[in-house]
């Protein structure tokens, strides 16, 4: 096993794209299989050392900056085990980029459909997050596609989970070891939020699969080592478009409408709008675009990405059905642009991959931190939550990039302060965001997760004594409590016993 310790070395593993500062481990250990990953854990367990877990390094959350301890790299577990056409799946190391996983599917005619816009990261840190993209619109989160994790607990036990064996009630909440180990897991009272998509704390529910808890865990309960992921067909032909506003309302309610009539599932000539993706790109995500040299419409002031797989020969039909939506929101169906082969599809997907870059970039450049939201709602509530955010937009001049997944009820919307004023301005802000989500009944993350910077944000959401019982059902698992310190909350909070 590689033990990395030269300071200039390991200085990479003390970031993610949170910009979060301050990171710092005494070694970096990458095991190359899981006897070597449980003999680091059981090791530090003794020692009752820290261990921050890193994957591909790409969440926004902080979530992968160690503060102390050691770090363990995930980069050597990176084999694609098997993928299986007859059983629709594939089994990886959790070290295996999202990349990777799709290349190795497409060989066998199959698609992994749910990945976050960052390919880079691994498949283990997706499913420690329950990452979701621009397709879950269709497809749903990670946590839809997971079969089977093989996991590492903090004292070096290896525990196996398959979907579908193990349910976890208030009657029965036991996990049972290979070696006669039992844990008790203490099941929470708090109730997550219905029909909204959800990445905030715990996954918890009286009668739950039990490899839901590991989905979404933020590296603070065991380390995955091995995932069997479903994978679908690939589709014959996926066809793209950007559609473009004059204005942003327009942009919404075209949204609205094309989410609810694929929803209802009302066929047309025998074709039902079976849309993958609605994206969204508010007025300054649409001027990136326009700065990186894509020739969008002089009066375009928002667009919209939406895909839909076709069958060979309705192509037209498609667009037709299309057309309709585009005219009835005032946006042209001349200004709109259709990417009819791979090639174009592609690049369109490239266009939506540059906005949350370049925002990452403008904040390198300002030196402040990004103030960033997750927050999803109902889709009832989703043009009042809109409204909420432009009124308040409107009122400030700190400078803001809004764009993300509207099909979902879910944009992110960034703010970028550039002094102390309008850094204090926007957590206000945020905060404000954050409440009127929750009181829409909506959640404070959708996909990145809570991380170190969001703790004050999933408190809102189910209040002292529902972080308190998160506390404890870590403490079930992580008795020395060294994994992933100060993810999900705080930290501090272990020391106060069994409350
Ligand atoms: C440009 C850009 C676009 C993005 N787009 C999206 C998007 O569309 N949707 C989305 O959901 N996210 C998105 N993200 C966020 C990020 O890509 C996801 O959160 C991703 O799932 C993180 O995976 P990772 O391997 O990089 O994990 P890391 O950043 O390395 O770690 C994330 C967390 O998972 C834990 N972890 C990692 N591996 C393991 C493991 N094997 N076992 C246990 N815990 C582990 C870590 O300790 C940490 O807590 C984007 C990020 C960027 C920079």
């Amino acid at each position: 096993m590689l033990i990395k310790k030269d300071p200039d070395t390991i200085q990479a593993y003390f970031e993610d794209s949170s910009n979060l500062k301050g990171g710092n481990a005494d070694a970096v250990y990458v095991p190359e299989n899981l006897q070597e990953l449980s003999a680091v854990l059981k090791e530090a367990c003794g020692r009752k050392a820290p261990v921050t877990i890193s994957g591909g390094g790409t969440t926004t959350t902080g979530s992968r900056v160690p503060f102390g301890g050691t770090v363990i790299s995930m980069e050597r577990l990176k084999k694609v085990i098997g993928i299986s056409r007859e059983k629709m799946s594939a089994l990886v190391e959790a070290g295996v980029t999202v990349e990777d996983l799709k290349l190795a599917s497409e060989k066998e005619g199959l698609f992994y459909m749910c990945h976050p816009t960052e390919k880079t990261a691994f498949v283990g840190g997706t499913v420690a997050t329950n990452a979701s993209g621009a397709r879950s619109f269709k497809y749903g989160p990670t946590r839809r596609y997971v079969k089977r994790l093989k996991m590492v607990l903090s004292n070096g036990s290896i525990l196996e989970v398959r979907r579908g064996e193990r349910f976890l009630t208030k009657n029965d909440p036991v996990i049972r070891l290979d070696d006669g180990t039992a844990i008790t897991v203490p099941l929470p009272s708090y109730k997550m939020p219905a029909d909204v998509k959800n990445a905030a704390g715990y996954y918890a529910k009286d009668g739950m699969d039990l490899i839901d808890l590991f989905i979404g865990q933020e590296g603070t309960l065991s380390v995955i080592g091995e995932v069997e992921l479903g994978l679908v067909k690939k589709p014959a032909r996926i066809l793209s478009c950007f559609v473009f506003f004059a204005k942003e309302e327009d942009a919404w309610l075209f949204a609205d409408d094309m989410r609810s009539a694929c929803r209802r599932k009302i066929a047309q000539d025998g074709l039902i709008l079976d849309i993958l993706s609605i994206e969204y790109f508010g007025t300054e995500a649409v001027g990136i675009l326009r700065k990186n040299n894509v020739n969008v419409p002089q009066n375009a002031a928002a667009a919209i990405f939406i895909e839909q797989e076709v069958e060979e020969g309705r192509e037209g039909d498609v667009v037709e059905r299309w057309a309709k939506f585009i005219t009835r929101h005032n946006a042209s169906v001349d200004d709109t642009w259709v990417a009819m082969n791979e090639k174009e599809v592609d690049e369109f997907s490239g266009f939506r991959y540059l906005i949350p870059e370049a925002v990452n970039e403008m904040v390198r450049k300002s030196g402040f931190a990004k103030i960033s939201n997750d927050i999803a709602v109902p889709d009832s509530r989703f043009l009042e939550m809109m409204r909420f955010y432009r009124e308040a937009l409107e009122k400030s001049d700190i400078q803001h990039v809004v764009f993300g997944h509207m099909g979902e009820s879910h944009v992110h919307v960034n703010l970028l302060p550039k002094s102390e004023r309008e850094l204090a301005a926007a957590r206000d802000m945020a905060l404000a965001f954050v409440k009127k989500g929750v009181s829409l009944g909506g959640t404070v993350s959708a996909e990145h997760g809570i991380g170190k910077i969001k703790h004050r944000y999933l408190e809102e959401m189910y209040g002292r004594e529902g972080i308190l019982e998160m506390v404890r059902i870590k403490k079930a698992l992580d008795p020395a409590c060294i994994l992933g310190l100060d993810n999900i909350f705080q930290k501090e909070l272990l020391s106060r016993g069994n409350f």
